[in-house]
């Protein structure tokens, strides 16, 4: 497993504190609880690499996760945050939104989203920010494993259909279950980093 491999390298509050923009990276987006530090954990195999919490939204910053000198993964700060003030809100949204439109080494997004709560507004919001700028994004439907098999396999076709507003010609979207309790779907989504990060 390559992404057993990802180290720690760096947690950015300001863009000028980015690491230099070359080589490639895939970024994991999601909203607060979705499962995100928990999947990280799981591709990467390792048991605490991101930090797993329960106080949603903690980390306000971009950490970086070292593959290899050319290949990155970057955990994006938890959206749906309640705690902090609008100033730093409107602060991460600027950070995050000119990181996703000036990295040239940003390949794909992986998009977390809680199988039992799919497609919030950010989630939309993030979605159309992809389809319009032409950026690969990959779904991960978390959780999984708190549905029933056919229960995730109908919320896994809904959300699929609901998908179809958002695609172009240009843009590339696909979608999967996963679980990071049960270690469901890792092989599908290390396939699709693969191929981003041209592993
Ligand atoms: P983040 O805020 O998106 O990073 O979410 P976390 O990874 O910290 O997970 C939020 C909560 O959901 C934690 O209590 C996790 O234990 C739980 N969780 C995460 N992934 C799974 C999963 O695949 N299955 C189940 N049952 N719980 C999960």
């Amino acid at each position: 497993n390559f992404y057993h491999q990802a180290k720690y390298t760096i947690s950015v509050h300001n863009l000028s504190q980015l690491p230099s923009d070359t080589g490639r990276e895939v970024a994991f987006a999601g909203r607060s609880n979705a499962g995100k530090s928990s999947a990280i954990n799981a591709i990467t195999q390792q048991k605490s690499l991101a930090r797993t919490s329960k106080t949603p939204g903690r980390t306000q910053q971009i950490i970086f996760f070292e593959l290899d000198e050319k290949r990155r993964l970057i955990d994006l700060p938890g959206y749906g945050y309640a705690k902090v003030s609008i100033t730093i809100k409107q602060h991460w949204q600027n950070t995050l939104e000119r990181y996703l439109q000036t990295r040239d080494s940003l390949r794909g997004l992986i998009l977390l989203m809680d199988i039992r709560h799919p497609l919030t507004d950010f989630d939309k919001n993030m979605l159309l920010w992809c389809q319009h700028s032409a950026m690969p994004v990959h779904i991960l439907l978390t959780k999984a494993d708190k549905l029933s098999f056919g229960a995730s396999k109908s919320a896994l076709l809904q959300v699929k259909a609901q998908l179809t507003q958002f695609k172009t010609e240009s843009s590339e979207i696909s979608i999967q279950l996963f679980s990071s309790l049960k270690l469901t779907g890792l092989e599908e989504a290390r396939s699709v980093l693969d191929g981003w990060l041209g592993v």
